[in-house]
C-alpha cells in the first residue's frame, strides 16, 4: 500500500539540465520508478549520452536539446509532448549554474545569466508545463532549488545564485497555491553541497572544502542519488498531501 506510492509507472517526466549530476541522478530515479524520461539539456550531445546509459538499464528515455532561458524553445518542447504523449505528468526543474562573484565587482552580464538560468528558466518551464497538467487535469512539478535560499554559503560570495534559490522557493510556494485545486503540486527539493562538477572546483581548495564539510553536521558532502530519492519522493504520489513545500537535503547544515 505504501511502497507503491512511490511508483509513477507509465507517466511522462521531464527533467531539464539532466545530462548529468542531479538531474541525471533524479532522471534514473523516476525511470527506476516506472517513468518514461524526457532527458533535456542545453548540451544535446550531453543529453543523448546521459540517455544512451540509461536506455542501458533498460528505461524507456529519449533525449532532447532544450537551453531554458529560451522560452519560445520551452512552449515548443512542451506542446510536442503533449501531441506526441497526450500529457505530461511530472516536471523536474533542475537545470542551474553558479558563479562565484563578490557583489561590489559582478559583472552585469554574471548577474542576469545566473538569475537567467536558475530563476527564470523555472519560470517558462512551470508556465509552459504546468499549462499542459493543468489542462490534464494533474501533474507534479519539483523545482531544485538550494539550502542556499536559506542561508549565505561560506566563504565563497555568489549572491546572485543565493537570490535565485531563494526566489525559486517563493515561486514554488506561489504557483503551489495557485495550481493547488486544480491538480497540480508544487513543491521543490534543498540541497546541500553535492559533489557533482558543479562543485568540483572545492577539489582544489581544501581550506573551503573545511569550511563546507566543517559547517554540516553529519560532516560530509552529498551525492546526487540523496536527492534524487526525494525528488522522486515529491514527484509521486507518496507526498501527494504536500505542496508548496521545500524540503530541505541538507545534512543538517541549516541547523547551525
Ligand atoms: P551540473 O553543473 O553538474 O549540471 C547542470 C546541468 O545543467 C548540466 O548538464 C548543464 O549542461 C545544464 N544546464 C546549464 N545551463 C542550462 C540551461 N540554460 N538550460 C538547460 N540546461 C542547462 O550541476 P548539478 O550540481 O547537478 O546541479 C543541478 C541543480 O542542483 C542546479 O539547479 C543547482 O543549482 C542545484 N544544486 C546543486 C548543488 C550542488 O552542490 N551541486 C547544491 C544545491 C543545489
Amino acid at each position: 500500500m505504501y511502497l507503491e506510492k512511490f511508483r509513477v509507472t507509465g507517466k511522462l517526466a521531464v527533467i531539464t539540465g539532466a545530462g548529468r549530476g542531479i538531474g541525471l541522478a533524479i532522471a534514473e530515479a523516476l525511470g527506476e520508478a516506472g517513468a518514461r524520461l524526457a532527458i533535456t539539456d542545453i548540451n544535446g550531445a550531453r543529453a543523448e549520452e546521459a540517455a544512451a546509459g540509461l536506455r542501458l538499464k533498460g528505461y524507456q528515455v529519449d533525449s532532447y536539446t532544450l537551453d531554458v532561458t529560451q522560452p519560445d524553445a520551452v512552449n515548443a518542447l512542451s506542446d510536442e509532448m503533449v501531441q506526441r504523449y497526450g500529457r505530461v505528468d511530472i516536471l523536474v526543474n533542475n537545470a542551474g549554474i553558479s558563479i562565484c562573484e563578490k557583489a561590489e565587482t559582478m559583472s552585469d552580464s554574471d548577474w542576469l545569466k545566473v538569475i537567467d538560468v536558475n530563476l527564470n528558466g523555472v519560470f517558462w518551464c512551470c508556465r509552459a508545463f504546468g499549462k499542459a497538467m493543468l489542462a490534464a487535469g494533474g501533474g507534479t512539478v519539483v523545482n531544485v532549488g538550494s539550502m542556499s535560499g536559506f542561508i549565505v554559503n561560506r566563504p565563497q560570495e555568489q549572491s546572485q545564485y543565493n537570490a535565485s534559490k531563494a526566489a525559486v522557493h517563493h515561486l514554488t510556494r506561489s504557483l503551489a497555491a495557485e495550481w493547488a485545486g486544480r491538480g497540480v503540486r508544487v513543491n521543490a527539493v534543498a540541497p546541500t553541497y553535492i559533489a557533482t562538477e558543479m562543485t568540483a572546483y572545492v577539489n582544489e581548495n581544501p581550506e573551503m572544502h573545511h569550511y563546507w564539510v566543517g559547517g554540516t553536521p553529519m560532516q560530509r558532502l552529498g551525492s546526487p542519488e540523496e536527492v534524487a530519492s526525494v525528488a522522486l519522493f515529491l514527484a509521486s504520489d507518496a507526498s501527494s498531501l504536500m505542496t508548496g513545500s521545500i524540503v530541505l537535503a541538507d545534512g543538517g547544515y541549516v541547523c547551525w
